[in-house]
């Protein structure tokens, strides 16, 4: 069966581009780049070379870039490691309810060891309220982690307006950009960010391989303990064909950033268009301007969204629902109940997202096939 895959957000294909740019590095390019001889040696080069063009990318300094082996792993490292660096001046950090689970679980993890966490509401259309995030600050405030763009939703944060308010209070401001890079073009000297989380799988890169920007003059301690790898930042081997395939896949995402996000948002508002002409009960969640362009997120009321999940995938089609089904509840979307949905709506939510691949015939097989789909399980 032919698969039509709509779920972007949770992961894209490697480029062939980046495949072939990572193949040397695993059968013939092979030294490990702490070892002193000379195979070694070229590839600790390669690593800089690659770190140069991501910061050039990123608007950062060389040596604030961080190779990590995910973006779950940069959020942990950033979060703890500033966090315990600068419990001294303080032991607050705020951050919002929509989080990612690497950063709602870190920050669950630094409340057992007697950090203080405010979570900040978000608006019905998924976007932060400023006033409450500066009412929260408090003297003991050491951070703030807000993402750039929501996993379910798509929703784009006012990262340079919170970027001013942590540097105003002297505050350092993180930002999970797991969903952001590669499809926004972010300086983070422009967006006032002082650490940042990327991850390579979401955009065209290889899993396994993520970075963590973090300033320079932002103090914080190591979490994994090892070897004096990443200026002693981060232990571990370095993986040189993922850091390629991570750096290759970077400057190809933004050299062809704006024919791709002009494609992708064609494509989504064609599929957002259609289905709001042709099926009845619906709601659209989330911004529909501040928003990433390839994500729309839809609840089919009265359908249950892992059924949903199922029947699409019976026809080769691959979408998320942001709903977790456990020990086989399934459980409604903490990100769609905290814009204000019901229960029910919020396990009928579906989400799609698109990618640089999509066309429009595929397209018009999902309206097609939703169309059919949802009116079969409605209130079944
Ligand atoms: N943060 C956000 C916003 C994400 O969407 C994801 C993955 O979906 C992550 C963090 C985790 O990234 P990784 O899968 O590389 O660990």
């Amino acid at each position: 069966m032919k698969i039509r895959y709509f779920d972007h957000s949770a992961t894209t294909p490697v480029d062939k581009k980046v495949l072939e740019a990572m193949m040397p590095y695993f059968c013939e390019e092979y030294g490990n780049p702490s070892s002193i001889y000379s195979i070694g040696k070229k590839n600790k080069e390669i690593i800089n070379i690659y770190r140069m063009k991501m910061a050039n990318i990123l608007g950062c300094k060389v040596n604030e870039l961080y190779f990590t082996s995910c973006g779950s792993e940069s959020d942990n490292m950033i979060l703890k490691g500033i966090a315990f660096a600068n419990k001294h001046k303080g032991n607050h950090i705020i951050t919002s309810k929509i989080e990612h689970p690497a950063i709602l679980n870190t920050c669950a993890f630094l409340e057992k060891f007697g950090f203080k966490i405010s979570y900040i509401n978000v608006d019905s259309n998924g976007i932060i309220n400023l006033e409450e995030l500066e009412k929260s600050i408090n003297r003991n405030t050491i951070l703030i982690s807000i993402m750039f763009a929501n996993n379910e939703i798509g929703t784009i944060q006012p990262i340079k307006e919170i970027g001013e308010i942590a540097k105003k209070h002297g505050i350092y401001f993180h930002t999970d950009s797991v969903q952001a890079v590669g499809t926004i073009n972010i300086d983070v000297k422009k967006y006032n960010i002082g650490a940042l989380s990327l991850s390579a799988h979401k955009f065209y890169g290889p899993k396994g391989m993520g970075a963590a920007y973090i300033n320079e003059n932002i103090p914080f301690i190591r979490v994994q303990d090892g070897g004096h790898q990443e200026k002693d930042k981060r232990a571990g081997t370095e993986n040189v064909p993922g850091i390629v395939g991570m750096g290759t896949a970077l400057e190809l995402a933004i050299s062809n950033i704006e024919e791709n996000t002009k494609k992708i948002k064609e494509l989504r508002d064609f599929y957002v268009s259609e289905i709001s002409k042709r099926i009845k009960y619906i709601k659209l969640n989330g911004d529909m301007e501040k928003r990433l362009p390839g994500n729309a997120n839809i609840s089919f009321k009265g359908v249950d969204g892992s059924k949903l999940i199922t029947e699409l995938d019976k026809r080769g089609i691959c979408a998320s629902s942001g709903s977790a089904c456990s020990a086989g509840l399934l459980n409604p979307s903490p990100v769609l109940l905290a814009i204000g949905l019901p229960t029910s709506l919020a396990k009928s939510g579906l989400r799609i997202t698109f990618g640089k691949d999509n066309d429009l015939e595929e397209t018009k097989y999902l309206i097609d096939s939703l169309e059919e789909i949802v009116e079969g399980l409605r209130y079944n």
